[in-house]
């Protein structure tokens, strides 16, 4: 199974005109709210993707709490909440009729996750993948870690210093190209950022949006993958799609098996998954299910 330990949020969009200047107060044109936190969106993602997944996370006791639990076990999530003292989160959006967007995330009952309770640490050493994002504070995060009996996958977003302790812990890192070059220190060409990358973990999943993906092993030439040809509406949530997918196809796959072959082959079901993703409005409730993606893109 997958258990997902991260954030969940309800996301506030209001669509403008423009995005207004400081002091400046202007006139909205629709408001729309959607489940989101990269937790629970990559949850989504491995639930939509078929493999029995637990999301880890925290809520407060609000109206926002009880919708976003019904959204992830429509998605056929099992959930493993507590409840803060602090709101849950929220991001505040605004979008310009050009594309542009300014984003506030106020963290919320997800900044209250700075350790796991002895029954969340049972549900995390008896998952076969661990996935994480960054999101909730660290310290959870390498606890989790420590626990797991699978692979640990983390993806590096949003971008933030990873500390040794973590990295020791991991299998796999999933970065795009913006998280790569922030973790190395500055921009480099793919094959550079994977080299210095793997000088840390073991296993590295680049993404690079339309162009696709690297999937990159220790001691091993990097595998290329290529996104699927698409028209893409909506691109936020392209990467919670594709590391949901990427860690529910390693939950079917034999845990003695070779790893890049391992990751090779849920890389090209999760480009799919994100192909379908990007051509559907909305992160979360743009993520197909197993069997949309096998009948768009038959194996
Ligand atoms: P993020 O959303 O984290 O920046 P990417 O943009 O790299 O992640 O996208 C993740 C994956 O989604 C890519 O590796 C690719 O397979 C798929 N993808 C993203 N954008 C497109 C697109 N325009 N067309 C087809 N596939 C895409």
């Amino acid at each position: 199974s997958v258990v997902v330990v991260g954030s969940v949020n309800l996301d506030h969009v209001v669509r403008a005109p423009r995005i207004p200047g400081p002091g400046e107060t202007i006139l909205g044109t629709d408001v729309a709210e959607h489940p989101g936190g990269k937790g629970a969106n990559q949850a989504v993602g491995a639930g939509r993707s078929g493999a029995e997944t637990v999301f880890v996370g925290a809520l407060g006791d609000d109206a926002a709490a009880a919708r976003l639990l019904s959204e992830l076990r429509g998605a056929g999530v099992r959930t493993r909440t507590r409840t803060a003292s602090v709101p849950t989160g929220t991001a505040w959006i605004t979008v310009g009729d050009d594309g542009e967007n300014v984003i506030i995330v106020v963290p919320g009952a997800n900044a209250s996750i700075t350790a796991l309770t002895d029954p969340e640490r049972e549900i995390v050493a008896s998952a076969k993948i661990l996935l994480m994002q960054q999101e909730i504070p660290e310290s959870s995060m390498v606890d989790a870690a420590r626990t797991s009996q699978g692979l640990v996958l983390l993806n590096a977003a949003p971008t933030r210093e990873v500390s040794p302790d973590l990295l020791v812990l991991l299998d796999v890192l999933i970065v795009n190209e913006h998280e790569a070059a922030d973790l190395n220190g500055a921009p480099a060409p793919a094959p550079e950022l994977i080299t210095r990358l793997l000088e840390q973990v073991p296993a590295v999943v680049l993404t690079l949006g339309a162009e696709g993906s690297l999937i990159a092993v220790r001691g091993s030439e990097p595998v290329a993958i290529p996104a699927h040809r698409v028209r893409a509406v909506d691109t936020t949530g392209a990467g919670d799609a594709f590391c949901g997918a990427l860690a529910a196809e390693l939950d079917r796959s034999d845990p003695a098996g070779d790893l890049l072959e391992r990751l090779t082959a849920a890389a090209r079901f999760a480009t799919s998954v994100s192909a379908l993703a990007v051509q559907r409005p909305g992160a979360a409730s743009g993520i197909p299910t197993r069997d949309e993606v096998l009948k768009a893109y038959p194996a």
